[in-house]
């Protein structure tokens, strides 16, 4: 099985930036096709794109319960005009009589004729009548919800490779799709290495530890969308490990590891890797996390990408929300929004500047972000306790006070919504 070693590595460290440019200009894999129900499409992914079949709403409706009337009319006849109709949501009414009002409730169409709702509450009602105070607002087309409002007809609703999240699976909903094209499922082979790992439930013999990194990593893949996961244990062994990556590359899209990336002699990805298929990079000036490793091998349905992530617990973890998420977003095609931070006043201050980025874990809290005084690489427990994480600048000190990127981590795991400005409400 021992071929050639390919290109020797890229000595560079590269930025965090530089590496995810990396990996989102790998190509899209080819993914299977197949069509699921509705009640399975949440964390799928579409296959095709999809376009608006139909307007939402379907026509115009009322926003309120209240009279549906012509406002011109109303103002004419003395803001006062008899009820002809009774419009509840579900009924297809017939046009409104010229110089009357229709009781109208929620969701209901409104009649052609009809270019205003008026509350129920702001009505007096007396002997089949209606009557509107005149000093009352009457803004044209209020509490009315036009038709196609939310989603127009033919208009691109989501691109193909997007996730089906909980919003989109309702929007495909009021589309009236009940079967999707989706991809299969990622095969994501999940590698854990270390002679000292053992799975929980097992008995822990000295000198080992139990396998947290495969249970968090499961977790964020499940988080990520809908996975067909393959985990493994491989020893430190570099001919155990260049077995197994072989025989991967027959069953997985991509491969995943943990542990065994950097270049002591009992890490042995790296070397695997150079005999077996190539390396694209290894390492990257980020805290935690400078030994990450991405490459190929070459596969039957094209080459299977491989991510080696650094052991230790928190490196993983943070490692494959700003390495792996895109990295499977470039093989499922998926628009990768990347992860967008609030700008947040630092409670803290660094006066010894660092030479890699440091995505430290942080809690914000009462208008600052907080670092949390526990930065080991290995202390999960901080990151159980963080609500997100900052970044620290390279080589620069931080004052109090400045503005940093805070990434919450509700964000980094489901996807954050890539506006500078949200639109708000009043
Ligand atoms: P390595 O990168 O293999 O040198 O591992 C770095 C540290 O992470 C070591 O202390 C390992 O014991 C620990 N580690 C590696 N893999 C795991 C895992 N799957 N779960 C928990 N800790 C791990
Ligand atoms: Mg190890």
């Amino acid at each position: 099985m021992v071929s050639p070693p390919s290109a020797p590595p890229v000595a560079e460290l590269l930025s965090v930036e530089d590496f995810q440019s990396l990996i989102a200009a790998l190509p899209a894999r080819s993914l299977a096709e197949r069509q699921i129900g509705l009640d399975a499409a949440l964390g799928a992914r579409l296959a095709r794109p999809v376009f608006n079949e139909r307007d939402v709403p379907p026509c115009t409706n009322s926003a309120m319960d209240g009279y549906a009337v012509n406002a011109a009319e109303l103002v004419a006849q003395g803001y006062r005009l008899p009820v002809s109709m009774r419009i509840a949501a579900g009924h297809a009414p017939s046009r409104l009589p010229p110089n009357t009002a229709a009781r109208i409730f929620t969701g209901a169409p409104i009649p052609e004729g009809a270019d205003a709702v008026i509350l129920q509450e702001d009505v007096t009602l007396e002997a089949g009548q209606i009557h509107y105070p005149a000093q009352t607002p009457l803004r044209p087309q209020q509490h009315l919800r036009p038709q196609g409002q939310d989603m127009a007809a033919g208009q691109l609703l989501a691109p193909a490779g997007s996730k089906i999240t909980p919003a989109l699976l309702g929007l495909l909903a009021a589309q009236g799709l009940h079967q999707l094209a989706v991809q299969a499922p990622l095969r994501v082979a999940l590698v854990s290495t270390g002679n000292e790992l053992i799975e929980p439930g097992e008995p822990l013999p000295p000198g080992c530890l139990y396998n947290s990194n495969r249970y968090s990593l499961m977790a964020l893949l499940h988080a990520w969308g809908q996975v067909q996961l393959d985990c493994r244990w491989v020893p430190d062994s570099l001919s155990a490990t260049q077995q197994l990556l072989h025989a991967l590359t027959t069953s997985a899209d991509v491969i995943l590891c943990t542990g065994g990336v950097s270049a002591g002699e009992e890490d042995h990805l790296k070397n695997a890797l150079l005999q077996l298929g190539q390396l694209t990079h290894w390492k990257v000036r980020l805290k935690p996390g400078k030994p990450i490793l991405l490459g190929n091998l070459p596969g039957k349905q094209g080459p299977v990408a491989i991510l080696g992530l650094p052991g230790n617990p928190v490196s993983a973890w943070v490692c494959f929300l700003l390495f792996g998420q895109p990295l499977l977003n470039a093989l499922c095609g998926t628009p990768d929004k990347g992860h967008k931070p609030y700008l947040l006043p630092a409670g803290f201050e660094l006066t010894r500047p660092q030479s890699r980025a440091e995505f430290a874990r942080a809690i914000y809290q009462d208008g600052l972000i907080h670092r949390l005084a526990e930065q080991s690489s290995g202390v999960l427990s901080s990151l159980h306790q963080a609500t997100g994480l900052v970044r620290l600048p390279e080589n620069r000190c931080v004052a109090r006070g400045e503005l940093l990127p805070f990434y919450s981590l509700n964000d980094l795991l489901y996807g954050s919504t890539p506006v500078a400005t949200p639109a708000v409400g009043k």
